[in-house]
């Protein structure tokens, strides 16, 4: 099994809400209410906690309101890195409708400054003369006080461990993130348009998006496009896949299981076919109900057998003049 650390540097308490109609301008009474630990990194490390990895969780959480996370984590069975702030982690309030319409409510996220970025990378320098580790994830968006030159000197220094690294943000943020070339990045078609210049909206521009990513240093260059599924493009070449077609409950955390899936599959050196049919079929496991995939489910074999995976070209040169 791979020891993964997962860094989220602005993770959020979800405060969902079920409610029959949401209407503004009043009272409205919930048929539940969940505050849950959350935030991109932690979604990830709880998919690959549950595939029976070991999983660090770092990032920044707020010293006031840590409780949840810290349950969240012993329940896991992963270990807490994260680097203590002052204040409260965000809260993130989720209104999902009967009809499936969700309405997200996001805080703006704790401030951090230049001295406790400087502590969370010697907190997962000190986990890494623990015991090494197979790969840093880096996940989700940044907070406060962050800025984008010290998110990319963050990110040159976890390269420079040598670890190899898998980045998955959006915004200037991934803008940054591609800059500093890491093992592999995880954009969605409306997240990679802005850095390829173009609205990803058919299947021949998303190929040549993500060829075009590989080529600018990415390992790993994973284009998720929700149902539409996955190109990916490495070394070894170009994939395609396609997910099953499942009744779509809740979206939220199909990424995150999506590389965690990936993850899993490339850490446990299944081949590449082997690798994105398990994250695409434990994606869109995920989307059938509130939270990350479950590789358990009792028609995880049908999922994995209806998800279509295509090798698109051999190698990234192949193909390239069509
Ligand atoms: P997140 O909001 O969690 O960051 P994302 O926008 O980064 O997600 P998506 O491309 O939406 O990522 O979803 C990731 C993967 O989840 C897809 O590649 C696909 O395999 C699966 N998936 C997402 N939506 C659906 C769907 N409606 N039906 C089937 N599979 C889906
Ligand atoms: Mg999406
Ligand atoms: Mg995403």
């Amino acid at each position: 099994m791979a020891r993964v650390i997962t860094v989220t540097l602005n993770p959020a308490l979800d405060l969902a809400f079920d409610l029959e109609e949401l209407t503004l301008g009043t009272v409205n009474r919930p048929r539940n209410a969940q505050l849950e630990a959350a935030g991109k990194g932690v979604n990830v490390a709880r998919v690959l906690a549950s595939l029976g990895h070991h999983v660090v969780v770092s990032g920044f959480l707020g010293c006031d309101n840590d409780g949840p996370f810290q349950r969240a984590f012993t329940q896991l069975g992963v270990t807490d890195a994260f680097v203590r702030v002052p204040g409260e982690t965000r809260i993130n309030a989720k209104l999902a409708e009967k009809s499936g319409r969700v309405t997200d409510i996001n805080g703006p996220g704790i401030g951090v400054d230049a001295t406790q970025v400087a502590a969370l990378l010697n907190s997962i320098k000190q986990q890494l003369n623990n015991e090494p580790a197979d790969a840093i994830l880096v996940a989700g968006s940044l907070p406060p006080g962050l800025s984008l030159t010290s998110f990319a000197t963050l990110l040159t220094e976890l390269k420079a461990t040598g670890v190899p690294l898998w980045v998955d943000t959006s915004g200037e943020a991934l803008l940054c993130a591609i800059e500093a070339a890491p093992e592999a990045v995880k954009p969605n078609e409306l997240e990679l348009a802005n850095w390829a210049g173009e609205a990803l909206d058919n299947h021949a521009k998303r190929v040549s998006a993500t060829r075009r990513l590989y080529q600018a240093g990415i390992g790993q260059a994973l284009l998720s496009a929700g149902a539409d599924g996955v190109i990916w493009v490495n070394a070894k070449g170009t994939w395609q896949s396609t997910p099953p077609r499942v009744q779509t409950a809740n979206t939220v955390g199909a990424g995150d299981t999506f590389v965690a899936g990936m993850l899993h599959g490339v850490l446990s050196q299944q081949s590449d076919e082997e690798t994105l049919r398990f994250a695409t079929a434990l994606s869109a496991e995920s989307v059938r109900h509130v939270g990350v995939g479950n590789a358990l489910a009792d028609d995880f074999a049908v999922l994995l057998q209806h998800t279509q995976v295509q090798r698109l070209y051999a190698s990234r040169t192949e193909g390239t003049s069509q």
